[in-house]
Formats: structure tokens, C-alpha cells, sequence
């Protein structure tokens, strides 16, 4: 499998009236009388990965995973344990769903649902309360919660968390390590973002596109476009970075110039983590009136195109291997290892 580029999809499994961009209009007490549409929006996505199945000639992998924690070996019920699962002619869409326990608690079958179906389940936190607006001690409960939420809805381990609205920062990831993750999924190095985390990965080996915190412990960031400035003179101010990793830029940008970019990034390197929501593919949910025009426009924007987008996006890329995160990091650790 090596030289085949993997393409990670990501799914946080929230509802639109879970957004940050909606919090002032939308407080958490009001969230129980708000209609539900985050089931019928997975369920699409989860058909639309099974009918994107990915038509390549036949490759299979099997095989004992080797040089990776033992904790991190596959006892997932739903998949045999090899690593990455078989491959075969059709190979499935393999996707990691981080899912916000608030999500789970009401739609326990759902989370099932998504393991059984072949995706890895982790966690987006219980409230989608932005991590860098918490203490400690409310973060460290939150990250253990939705974690024990999870994995007692499965009957398995979760491994993966993905902060909201990607709010992570060195300190927290310290935090989400010690509550028992073995990889994070927060970091996104668009700097223009107001709530985006700063992260200073600068010291940590790369394993593919994650970065090695410690020897149990990863960072798997969103990914993006690291373009060169045109004059620039200067080994550290002649790139800059374009987001590309989905949600609205995935939206907002034509497809065929997003492919390009996607490509770009699977030349350079190997690998593309991608991430959006259920929500977006949901041009018929409630709109929100009070909320500042920009995030309206932010949230709203494209939302009748982004389901056939991304089945476009999925069969273009039918050469590359679609993998959950966990897979991913087992395959570059063995690869890794086995030089
Ligand atoms: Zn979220």
C-alpha cells in the first residue's frame, strides 16, 4: 500500500443549533426544544460514503500491526484485527466521526450505528464548549465524559478527540493526553481565525502528516494549503497558508479549484484530513435570525451544493485509500517501524 495517498474524512457530528457562531442566539437551555435533524443528516452522509465506494484494482493488506502501542491495536468489534482492513477491488469509504456527546446521550443508536457501518467513533466533547473558555478541571471532566460516553455506547475504546471549533493550545493538549486520548485532531494552522488554537508542534517528529507529541500520544492537524509567496525573500515569511481543510472554505470554494488544492497536498504530502459537518449538507434546516450577518453567512452559504460536492470529491480521488484516523496512525507508525 505504501505510495497509495490516504485521504482522511472527518465528520463532528453536531447539529446547526450547536455552533459557536449561533451560541448568543441559541443558549445551551434551549437546546432540548430545538428540532433534531443531526440523524437524517449522518445517515446521508453515512449512505453517501457507502455509494462513493472507492473502484480500484485489487490490493489487499493484512497482516499482524507491528511497532505501534499495544493500546492502540485494533478491538473495535466491528472491524476484524489487521490494521487497515482488508482492501479489496471496491474498497469502502472508511470516515472517524468526532461525535459531541450531547449528540450521543440522545441518539445512543446512532453512534452504534456508525461503528457498525465500518467508522471510527470519537469524541467532539459533551457541550461544544470552546476548550480555551474552560478551566481545567471543567475541560478535564468534559473530555473524560464524553470519552466514557462513547465508549459504553460502543462497548469499545475511543481514541480520537477534535476540539470545538478547533480551540486547542499546547496546555490542553496535555489535558486531552492525560484523559487517556491517543490522538488529537484540533489543530488548524489558518492563523486568520479568531478562534482557532495556536499549537507549537516546531519540535515533534512527523509520522505522516501527524506530529509525534509523545511516544503514545499524536496530533493529527486539519490540513491545509502552503502556498509561496510571490517576491518574497526570507526562509520563514515566504509561505503562506490557505485553509483548505472543508467546513465553509470547503463550501465557499469552487470545485474544481478545491480539487486542485486537495491534489497539491497529496503530491507534497501523502496524506489530506479533511473535516465538515452534518449540517452542512442541510439546506432545509431552521435559520437562526439574530445572528450577526457574517456568520450567517458563514454557516448558510453553499449549503444546497455540499452533498453532491463531496461525492464528487470522493470519486475523483478514487485512486486514494480513505481511512479513518486511527488507521492512519497504526499504518505510518508500522511503516514507520518496519522502515
Ligand atoms: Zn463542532
Amino acid at each position: 500500500m505504501n505510495g497509495i495517498p490516504n485521504i482522511l474524512l472527518t465528520i463532528d457530528v453536531e447539529d446547526w443549533f450547536h455552533v459557536e457562531n449561533f451560541k448568543g442566539c441559541i443558549p445551551y437551555s434551549s437546546w432540548p426544544s430545538c428540532e433534531l435533524r443531526v440523524e437524517r443528516n449522518t445517515h446521508r452522509l453515512l449512505d453517501l460514503f457507502d455509494e462513493a465506494r472507492v473502484k480500484r484494482s485489487g490490493l489487499s493488506v493484512r497482516g499482524a500491526v507491528v511497532g505501534f502501542p499495544n493500546s492502540l491495536s485494533c478491538n473495535m468489534r466491528s472491524t476484524p484485527c489487521t490494521g487497515i482492513p482488508e482492501q479489496g477491488p471496491e474498497e469502502k469509504v472508511r470516515t472517524t466521526f468526532f461525535i459531541l456527546g450531547w449528540v450521543a446521550d440522545r441518539l445512543p443508536h446512532l453512534v452504534r450505528e456508525i461503528q457498525t457501518r465500518g467508522h471510527e467513533v470519537a469524541s467532539h466533547g459533551y457541550y461544544h464548549e470552546l476548550c480555551s473558555g474552560q478551566s481545567c478541571r471543567d475541560l478535564e471532566k468534559d473530555l473524560c465524559d464524553s470519552k466514557k460516553l462513547l465508549e459504553d455506547t460502543i462497548s469499545g475504546p475511543v481514541y480520537g478527540y477534535r476540539a470545538p471549533s478547533f480551540s486547542v493550545g499546547d496546555g490542553i493538549l496535555k489535558t486531552i493526553e492525560e484523559c487517556g486520548y491517543l490522538y488529537d485532531s484540533s489543530y488548524n494552522s489558518f492563523a486568520m481565525h479568531d478562534r482557532y488554537g495556536r499549537v507549537n508542534l516546531s519540535h515533534n517528529g512527523a509520522v505522516g502528516i501527524a506530529r509525534e507529541i509523545h511516544p503514545r500520544f499524536f496530533e493529527l492537524p486539519i490540513s491545509n494549503l502552503n502556498l509561496r509567496k510571490p517576491f518574497s525573500s526570507g526562509q520563514n515569511r515566504d509561505h503562506f497558508v490557505l485553509p483548505w481543510g472543508g467546513g465553509g472554505y470547503f463550501r465557499l470554494t469552487p470545485g474544481w479549484i478545491f480539487m486542485k488544492g486537495v491534489e497539491k497536498i497529496l503530491s507534497e504530502q501523502g496524506a489530506y484530513l479533511f473535516y465538515m459537518h452534518p449540517w452542512e449538507i442541510d439546506p432545509e434546516q431552521p435559520r437562526v435570525q439574530g445572528a450577526p450577518r457574517f456568520y450567517r453567512f458563514r454557516h448558510y452559504v453553499n449549503l444546497g451544493t455540499t452533498e453532491k460536492k463531496l461525492f464528487g470529491m470522493v470519486r475523483h480521488f478514487f485512486h486514494c485509500r480513505f481511512v479513518t484516523c486511527r488507521d492512519y496512525l497504526e499504518h505510518v507508525a508500522r511503516t514507520r517501524s518496519t522502515g
